[in-house]
């Protein structure tokens, strides 16, 4: 995609620090890490999100995550990771080609994901599992 600014990093036109590269899938670091090390990964190829992309991507980006995630703990001495991926700008997606944040975790590092609980209603939730798995038949 012409536009797309992760393409312009994929086609080179745009720096980057690569830590990974292979025909299907390349990684970089974020410009505005989370924290060091934060890393994402992606398919060359452009799709907007993770469910719109195909089954070679979606295998080829989950042993990329695998295979980096590991490299980054050991790299950074991570205690832990953050494997996230943002769909829609309702969700916090900001550039729209498929990508998986990996973000290294250390203890007491400010960041905080924890976020306020919502409570069914009395029979919502066997309602709703029921209408997602009838969505899956
Ligand atoms: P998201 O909010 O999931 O769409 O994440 C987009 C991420 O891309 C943000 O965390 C940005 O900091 C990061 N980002 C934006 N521009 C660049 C760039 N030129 N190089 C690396 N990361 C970038
Ligand atoms: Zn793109």
């Amino acid at each position: 995609m012409k536009d797309c600014l992760f393409c312009k990093i994929i086609r080179k036109e745009i720096p980057a620090d690569i830590v990974y590269e292979d025909k299907s899938i390349i990684a970089f670091f974020d410009i505005n890490p989370a924290n060091k090390g934060h890393t994402l990964v992606m398919p060359k190829n452009h799709s907007n999100n993770l469910l719109e992309d195909n089954e070679d991507d979606l295998k080829n980006i989950s042993l990329a995550v695998k295979k980096i995630g590991n490299a980054i703990m050991k790299a950074t001495n991570a205690e832990g990771l953050n494997i996230i991926s943002n769909i829609n700008s309702v969700a916090g997606q900001v550039v729209f080609h498929t990508h998986v944040h990996i973000i290294p975790r250390f203890k007491d590092d400010g960041i905080n994901f924890k976020v306020q609980r919502r409570y069914y209603d009395e029979g919502e939730s066997k309602k709703l599992a029921s209408k997602i798995k009838t969505l899956l038949k």
